[in-house]
């Protein structure tokens, strides 16, 4: 089924930018007191005790980086104790994160079905924005913290939720369907959230003929281009799959004919026309582990090539490296502070996590 309609601006709005003064202490630091820096030193110890953790990613991560990430890896592992806090790692995030210290790690569903699980009281994210909005969401009573609140992403900054009030008027009874990457304001608008796993499920689950769907207009088409469900879509995108293009997978094929070229949906039509598959980042991940291939290209953020090459070390994988900026501001050394500190907290509107907790909740309760 075409797409039927694609509202809104036809560039992200980028991310907003916080102000970089110094801030009073957050309510968590006030709460949980502020920790004194630990001693950051390559030593013996240090190497010995790290050794196996970096023996999971040394086909990755090169020697002579490894006395610099190794003594932040055992100051986090050791204050994470101390601070009864959990870390959810998204799969963009670099290897010595995702494999070294972080507790939980997936794509936008795995992480917010592992927030609804959490003990700790600290829940860490290593991630962007709005996943750590979307672990306040589900934890209202848990402390939330980001390592760095610039991390923001090109499709939850393409909407608002004016927008999305704006299309109610203009669709009246139609139901919206938000993909996880919105704002908590965007999803408690909204009248269930979706990831690039489920978000066919989740089209199909309301039983209408016609479903706004935002604000990724190619994970739109893609949806569309899958079911009878009439699609209105946001012309929002994101920064770093838009970027790739179908020429360039075909001349990557025209080079090793069996190579096989898996892509998230969140890219162009052009470039999921030349993919064997077309699917989420865990459902990539999946793939990998039941078709292990001698070669493939993976066509999303570059960083989850090496973290699944962790575990698939006989596949070799073409990075046709984009970088996702937002993802990478999370850095060891930031977690590190965010640990000490308590900083940054994330606040959400108890009303409108209310609201948006519905949203979240009807998709996470959604059978599979
Ligand atoms: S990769 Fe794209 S969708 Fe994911 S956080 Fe970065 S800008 Fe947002």
């Amino acid at each position: 089924m075409p797409i039927l309609e694609a509202y809104g601006p036809t560039t992200a709005r980028g991310p907003a930018l916080r102000p970089a003064s110094p801030r009073p202490l957050s309510h968590a630091a006030r709460k949980f007191g502020v920790l004194p820096r630990p001693t950051l030193e390559w030593n013996a110890e240090v190497e010995r005790e790290t050794a196996p953790l970096y023996g999971r990613i040394k086909d990755v991560v090169p020697p002579v980086e490894w006395p610099f990430f190794a003594p932040y890896v055992k100051a986090i592992n050791a204050l994470k104790k101390e601070r009864d806090a959990v870390i959810l790692a998204h799969n963009y995030q670099t290897p010595e994160i995702y494999n070294c210290v972080a507790d939980f790690v997936g794509d936008s569903l795995q992480l917010a079905r592992e927030a609804t699980k959490v003990n700790a009281k600290v829940i860490i994210q290593a991630g962007v924005h709005f996943m750590a909005e979307t672990a306040k969401i589900l934890n209202p009573d848990k402390t939330v913290l980001i390592p760095d609140s610039r991390a923001g992403c090109s499709l939850a900054e393409a909407i608002t939720a004016d927008d999305i009030r704006l299309l109610r008027e203009r669709f009246p009874g139609v139901p919206v369907v938000s993909y996880v990457n919105t704002s908590a304001e965007v999803k408690a608008e909204s009248d269930i959230c979706c990831t690039s796993a489920n978000a066919l499920q989740v089209v199909e689950s309301l039983g209408s003929e016609r479903v706004i769907f935002l604000p990724d207009e190619y994970l739109a088409k893609y949806v569309a281009s899958q079911t009878t469900v009439k699609i209105i879509a946001w012309k929002g995108h994101c920064e770093v799959h838009e970027r790739f293009t179908g020429d360039e997978l075909r001349k990557y094929r025209e080079s090793d004919p069996s190579i096989q070229i898996i892509a998230h949906p969140e890219c162009p039509p052009d470039v999921l026309a030349e993919a064997d598959y077309t699917g989420s980042t865990s459902g990539m991940v999946q793939w990998v582990r039941d078709r292990r291939p001698r070669r493939v290209v993976m066509v999303t953020e570059c960083s989850m090539a090496d973290n699944v090459k962790v575990e698939a070390p006989d596949v070799e994988f073409v990075r046709p490296c984009n970088l996702c900026p937002h993802m990478k501001r999370i850095t060891l050394p930031k977690i590190l502070d965010s640990l000490l500190n308590m900083e940054e907290e994330v606040v959400v509107d108890p009303a409108i996590a209310e609201k948006a907790r519905r949203a979240v909740e009807r998709m996470i309760h959604l059978k599979s």
